[in-house]
This record gives C-alpha cells, sequence and structure tokens, in this order.
C-alpha cells in the first residue's frame, strides 16, 4: 500500500518536474492507442500491479494528448494546475466525503462556505443574501443561472413547466457569447431558437442599443424577455460587456442579469484588474470557473445568486430517506442541480490557503502582463492585434498572411510541438490566430519564443 501510493507522489512529481522540457503536444495515431489497451490490458482478463497501472497511465497521459499544464500552451483556459490543487482533488478522492446533505460531511460544507464566502465578497456580492455553490464547471453553472431566473420570473413553470408560459421565454446574449446557452436553451425546454444572439460593437461586446432594439421587438411580437447573458472575458477574444450598461437596461426593462465570467472572474482577485469587472456586483448572478484562470484542476465551476429564497425554490424536494436539515446549515442537494457530490471545493481553498489572497491575485496579475507582454512583442514583429481586452488572451493576424493560410501557421507550431496556440473567428467571421497566457508556469521567455517561432514560421507559410 505505502509503495503504490509512493509512485503515485512520484508520478505527479515527475510530471511537474519534466513537462516543460517535453513537446507540448505529440502526433498522435488513434490506432497507436488502441493497439497499446489492447496488448496491455487484454479484456482485463489479469490482474496488474497498481505500481505498474500507475506508471503505464502517466505515460499514456503524457504521450498521446495536448498536455494543457504545460508553460508553452497557449491555449482554451485549461490552466496549468497549482499542487495546492493536485493535493486538495487527491485528498477529496480517498476521504470521498458525500456533500449532498451537510450533517454527512459538516467540515467539507463548511470549507466550500468558507471559500465561497471570500470569491462572494470579491464579487461584490453580500455573503448573508447570497446563494453559492460549487458546479461541474461553467455550463452547469449557466444551466443554473437559467433555472433560478424562470423560478425568479415565471413561478409559474415550476409546476407547469414550460407549456405553462402564455408567453415565451427568451435570452439574449452577445454573438461572441458561450455555446453552452445553446445547450442550455434546449435542456431548459426553451428550445434553441429562444436564444437571441446579438451583434456586437467594435470592441467585440454585447451592443447595448441593438439588445434593447432586439428586446422591444421581442416584447411586441408576443415574446417574452427573461435573461441577458452578459459575457466578462469572451472565450475567443476576451471581451467583456458592459456591465454597469446592462444593468441599468436590465433593471428598466424587468430582466435577469445573469454574468458569465467562467474565465475573466479571475481578474476579480486582483486589485489592479477588477476594476474591468465594474458593474458584476449588480448582477442577479455570476458564473465563475476555478479551473480555468484559478488554477485549479477541472471540473470546478461555481454559481453565485443574489436571490437565495429563488434559488431555494427552484431546487427544493423533499425525500423520505435523506437525513434531516441541519439547522442553520445549507443543505447543497436542495439548492442546487447536483445531489450526490465530489468536494469540488478543496483544491481552490487549499489553494487559497497556500497562495493567501495576496499571492492569488500577484499570480493573476503577473498573468495579465505576460498577456501585454505578448501583445507588445507581436506588435513590434509587425502582427496586428485584432482584439481588444485588457485580460491576457490576443488575437492576432500578419497583413502579409491571406487569412486562409494563418492555420497552416498553428499546424507547424503543433507539429513541431513547440507552442500550442489555437484558431478562432471574431464574431465577423474572420480568422485569427489566438494565444491565450492560460499557465501560470509561463515566463517571458516562452512568450518571447512564441513570437520568434510564429515569425519563423510566418516566413515559411507565406513563401
Ligand atoms: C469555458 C466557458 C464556459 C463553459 O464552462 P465549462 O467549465 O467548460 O463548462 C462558459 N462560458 C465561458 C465564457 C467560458 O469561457
Amino acid at each position: 500500500m505505502t509503495v503504490e501510493l509512493t509512485h503515485l507522489v512520484e508520478a505527479v512529481a515527475e510530471h511537474y518536474r519534466n513537462i516543460a522540457s517535453q513537446p507540448v503536444v505529440r502526433p498522435v495515431d488513434r490506432e497507436e492507442i488502441v493497439d497499446h489497451l489492447t496488448r496491455c490490458y487484454g479484456g482485463f482478463q489479469e490482474p496488474l500491479p497498481l505500481d505498474d497501472l500507475i506508471s503505464d497511465v502517466a505515460y499514456m497521459l503524457g504521450r498521446w494528448g495536448v498536455q494543457v499544464t504545460h508553460p508553452r500552451y497557449f491555449g482554451l483556459f485549461c490552466p496549468g494546475v497549482t499542487l495546492a490543487g493536485v493535493a486538495g482533488d487527491t485528498l477529496a478522492a480517498a476521504f470521498n466525503p458525500q456533500l449532498a446533505a451537510w450533517s454527512h460531511a459538516p467540515a467539507a460544507n463548511e470549507i466550500e462556505r468558507y471559500t465561497l464566502d471570500f470569491l462572494t465578497r470579491a464579487i461584490g456580492f453580500d455573503p448573508e443574501q447570497t446563494s453559492a455553490h460549487f458546479t461541474s464547471g461553467g455550463t452547469e453553472a449557466n444551466l443554473t443561472a437559467v433555472l433560478v431566473a424562470l423560478q425568479h420570473l415565471r413561478p409559474e413553470q415550476r409546476e407547469g413547466g414550460v407549456a405553462a408560459l402564455l408567453r415565451r421565454p427568451t435570452i439574449y446574449i452577445s454573438a461572441g457569447g458561450h455555446h453552452s446557452f445553446e445547450k442550455i436553451a434546449q435542456i431548459t425546454g426553451l428550445g434553441r431558437s429562444a436564444l437571441r444572439m446579438v451583434g456586437i460593437d467594435r470592441r467585440l461586446r454585447l451592443s447595448v442599443p441593438r439588445l434593447e432594439r432586439t428586446i422591444h421587438a421581442d416584447r411586441a411580437r408576443g415574446l417574452a424577455p427573461l435573461m441577458v447573458v452578459a459575457t466578462a472575458g469572451a472565450t475567443s477574444t476576451g471581451a467583456i460587456d458592459l456591465l454597469p450598461e446592462l444593468a441599468r437596461l436590465c433593471r428598466r426593462e424587468g430582466i435577469w442579469l445573469h454574468v458569465d465570467a467562467a474565465w475573466g472572474g479571475g481578474a476579480l482577485l486582483s486589485p489592479q484588474l477588477r476594476v474591468h469587472l465594474k458593474g458584476i456586483e449588480q448582477a442577479d448572478s455570476v458564473t465563475w470557473d476555478a479551473h480555468k484562470w484559478l488554477s485549479v484542476p477541472m471540473g470546478a465551476g461555481m454559481f453565485f445568486c443574489r436571490h437565495r429564497r429563488s434559488v431555494e425554490r427552484a431546487f427544493a424536494v423533499e425525500t423520505g430517506y435523506m437525513p434531516p436539515d441541519a439547522p442553520g446549515a445549507v443543505e447543497p442537494y436542495t439548492t442546487s442541480v447536483q445531489w450526490s457530490r465530489r468536494f469540488i471545493g478543496l483544491k481552490l481553498f487549499m489553494t487559497l490557503a497556500e497562495l493567501g489572497a495576496d499571492g492569488y491575485a500577484a499570480q493573476v496579475e503577473r498573468q495579465a502582463k505576460l498577456g501585454e507582454l505578448l501583445r507588445s512583442e507581436l506588435r513590434s514583429a509587425g502582427w496586428c492585434i485584432e482584439n481588444d481586452t485588457p485580460l491576457p488572451v490576443v488575437c492576432f493576424t500578419h497583413p502579409e498572411v491571406p487569412p486562409e493560410r494563418l492555420p497552416a501557421i498553428v499546424q507547424a507550431l503543433q507539429g513541431e510541438g513547440s507552442y500550442w496556440i489555437s484558431t478562432a473567428e471574431l464574431s465577423n467571421g474572420r480568422p485569427v490566430l489566438r494565444a491565450c497566457i492560460t499557465s501560470f508556469r509561463t515566463n517571458e521567455s516562452d512568450v518571447k519564443g512564441l513570437v520568434a517561432a510564429l515569425d519563423a514560421w510566418r516566413s515559411v507559410v507565406q513563401a
């Protein structure tokens, strides 16, 4: 037993030690993986020693997959992860506390509450008035927002479902907003056409005048605007919608304001950066993922809502088999989508405790500064910056590279295994290259190296 766990710790430590000197991605062939599985696991006919298993799984994960914890992964909001976060997830797995009912896991539930209260204050909500919980990710948090907004504004939906709604609820989101809302519109029974994509302004933010016109036109057609989703840190471009203006509009119109800050929420921990999310404190609900800019292992989303009673009504249930409610405690299974649940918050609690609030702020600010460095290095090398955000995600093109050749640069970098960046489309359909500082282990020379590699491949692709 002891020997096997030592082996586990060594496998994790080795990953941390070696990752930076490994390729960020290697060519992969599905057959190679399937062959390996068939050869080594033979239909699970023979039991295997755990030590060997740990080594082999670490080999497979390192060999066949994009290394998202790599300092030269400039990718899709999948972070490098803190060791405290890994420790938290490991302890959560080993003790396996069941958080559904408070009385089954008082310590775990109070640790989550304590952590969420800290982040609630970072948003600018009052912890006394706020309902907050951990979710599997941002998608579940966004789904929760729609369910609670329906309960709050259209309570007849609780018993009667969407069939009880005489006027159809609609949701408004910028064309750069997250596509999870398409699934959510369908899952909630509102239907995908209830999701209204609104155009953006020149800075790629939800256009408030267009939004207002769309809302009025929809009302005139007999629709019932339910929710505006403001994105604070759009997935492709990092654009931050105009939160104070949207809050004013939503108040005037009696519409729920949900702020999707899945990635951008990280800025709230920094005294320097939080100004960019001003207005978030006026939202009705907020999505914030710890497994993005807060650098803890997946999946760790969070949902915050100022209307505690509506959250309780949305998820209340009574059973004959769950333990009785603990007086004064929050019962997770009656205030959220999940029932049985993992101790999601521990990895965030431990990271916060290890870094301290100032240390976390410094980590986030350092990544934002590297984003600035990336922008300035790209500009000096003749690239054009195509997005406008204070957050560390950069969309760029080159005047001498035809747009259809941009993917060839990405393929070349990935083919070498030296850097991982992606392509994206601006909401007007224009292709761009996209690089995001997703790892707290990325440093200045990684950024400068990326720009040098981009420049080298640009000449090849152009020629
Ligand atoms: C990543 C992301 C989501 C989805 O969150 P998951 O944790 O992947 O489910 C939603 N909104 C935005 C803006 C995101 O960046």
